[in-house]
């Protein structure tokens, strides 16, 4: 699931207990749920296979995308005052299994640990990617969370 999604659904669900360490376990425990249901990412496109799974222009140019509009709307959330502790951890705690186990940068090391092995092969087969076929139903499931999880924040439900 892109990291925007990911972010506002853990910042959502991390409201609901009050409190950061188990905003941020439900967080990451959110991030696999999503991960879950059927959606779009850069593996709609041009599926990510084989061992080193090498991120193609086209991965990087959703992934930037995606982290600037992620960033760029929780940014405008804090600037109206829209935060607390444990959203932000439920926030953290569902980009976390992608920061460490999805991008290029941190993967290898991670993977390369007893945990982050046994994490990946986890992580790797709860999760989902819509195929290019199935696009505007994947783009759908993450417009339909991300819209959820904004109007909750928004209107202030959490609060
Ligand atoms: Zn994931």
């Amino acid at each position: 699931m892109l990291f925007t999604t990911h972010l506002l659904t853990g910042a959502g669900v991390g409201t609901l207990t009050g409190e950061p360490v188990s905003a941020f376990a439900l967080g990451i425990i959110s991030h696999h749920l999503c991960d879950r249901i059927p959606h779009f990412d850069g593996g709609s496109i041009y599926p990510l296979v084989g061992k080193d799974e090498q991120w193609k222009p086209i991965h990087w140019v959703i992934a930037i995308a995606d982290v600037c509009i992620g960033l760029g709307l929780a940014s405008l959330l804090i600037v109206q005052g829209l935060y607390s502790p444990s959203m932000i951890a439920g926030a953290t705690g569902a980009v976390a299994p992608d920061v460490v186990d999805s991008i290029p940068w941190t993967r290898a090391a991670f993977r390369a640990t007893y945990f982050g092995k046994k994490y990946h092969a986890f992580h790797a087969s709860f999760h989902a990617t819509a195929p290019l076929r199935q696009i505007y139903f994947g783009l759908g499931v993450q417009i339909v969370l991300l819209g959820v999880s904004l109007l909750y924040i928004i209107r202030g439900g959490w609060q």
